[in-house]
């Protein structure tokens, strides 16, 4: 089995590994990315369709509060858009009462999205690496500590450095991937019980050639307490020549088929919209909870956000050679894409502190 030796490893290639690796390009360092998945990004996945609107799977909102994301989205020269939410919603509070089309109040902390979809940060921080940092289809599955540094392994293939950085969900590294020797017990207990934010959700989107809901009696976005969708929004694109609705299921329906989920999606949307819905002309769907290197099952209750950002992830362990990086680990914004750039950042400015 062939070893691929390098000066530091990131596990990972969502938004807090690239990160990392493009603030890393300022070292002289070699930075090896190892990824499980077919393809970048982790919780960021924004599906393309030819012509069509880009919708979000994963990751799609942001504030003006979330100073480091846009800064490096300024850097990289990416654009934001405000998200339209109308000046009406369409609420529906029981089951047992029609749906009504209630006023929004003034939205004095407007979310962006990113002109192009999310995926297009991750593509712009990905063209600023070299394209043999980046191995995917690699599954880690341990990680064990050497004389000289780490050994990182997949099944067929061996990494060797004197840093390794995971920007997995602690929860999932944890689970997933078998340390050699064992971290602390405190810290296992902690990442038994830190949430790895939004991985029992289900995104679900459909494109439209028109945005029929933009009109006096209806609205584009959607509150409701019956579901199975709770909230829903216009999608359309940045150019506002594409059309969708895209918004949650509710996350107990991971189990059903796609086809089970379409109906569900329809009948709710029927209500509102009537035969419109039908026009769809694709319906998209994410279900986190199924994806192995997004979510592991906890072994007890954890809520949403537990342990998150906590401190015993803001030093590194195995004598400083192994960093747990990740959204979740954020002291600031954590789970959210802010917490990857506010994570990537705290790896970065330790590692350069040390390399003085
Ligand atoms: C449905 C959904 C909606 C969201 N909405 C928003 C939003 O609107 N705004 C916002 O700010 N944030 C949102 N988030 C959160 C946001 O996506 C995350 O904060 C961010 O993408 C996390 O980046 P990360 O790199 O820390 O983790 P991840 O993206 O989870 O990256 C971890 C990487 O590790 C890889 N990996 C896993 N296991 C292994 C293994 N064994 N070996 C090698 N690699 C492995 C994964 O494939 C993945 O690429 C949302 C997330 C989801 C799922």
């Amino acid at each position: 089995m062939e070893t691929i030796k390098s000066d530091l490893i990131i596990i990972g290639a969502g938004l807090t590994g690239l990160t990392l690796a493009y603030l890393l390009r300022a070292q002289n360092l070699q930075v090896s990315i190892v990824e499980a998945r077919d393809r970048l990004g982790g919780r960021i996945l924004t599906s393309y369709e030819d012509g069509n609107a880009p919708i979000e799977m994963g990751a799609t909102w942001l504030g003006s509060k979330h100073t480091e994301l846009n800064a490096l989205l300024q850097e990289l020269g990416l654009a934001v858009f405000e998200q339209i939410l109308g000046q009406k919603a369409i609420y529906e509070p029981i089951s047992t009462s029609p749906h009504q089309l209630v006023t929004l109040p003034p939205n004095n902390e407007p979310s962006f999205r990113i002109k192009g979809g999310t995926s297009t940060l991750i593509q712009s921080l990905a063209s600023t690496l070299k394209a043999n940092q980046i191995h995917l289809n690699q599954v880690v599955q341990s990680i064990q500590a050497l004389d000289s540094g780490l050994e990182v392994s997949c099944s067929n293939q061996v990494f060797r450095a004197p840093i390794v950085v995971s920007t997995l969900p602690p929860h999932l590294l944890l689970t997933r991937i078998k340390l050699m020797p064992e971290l602390p017990s405190s810290l296992i207990s902690l990442m038994k019980q830190t949430h790895t934010w939004m991985g029992e959700s289900i995104k679900v989107g459909l494109r439209f050639a028109a945005p029929f809901w933009r009109k006096p009696d209806s609205s584009g976005t959607i509150f409701s307490n019956v579901g199975p969708i709770p909230e829903m929004y216009d999608h359309a694109d940045f150019e506002d020549q594409s059309y969708a609705l895209k918004g949650f299921l509710n996350g107990a329906y991971y189990s059903m088929s796609k086809a089970d989920r379409l109906k569900l999606v329809l009948m709710q949307l029927r209500k509102y919209y009537g035969k419109d819905v039908e026009q769809y002309l694709e319906y998209e769907e994410a279900v986190w909870r199924t994806e192995p290197f997004t979510y592991a099952p906890y072994e007890g209750h954890v809520l949403p956000h537990q342990n998150n950002g906590h401190r015993l992830y803001h030093s590194p362990y195995l004598n400083g050679k192994l960093f747990i990086a990740g959204a979740e680990t954020a002291a600031q914004f954590p789970g959210y894409m802010e917490g990857a750039v506010r994570s990537a950042q705290h790896v970065y400015d330790t590692i350069k502190a040390q390399l003085g």
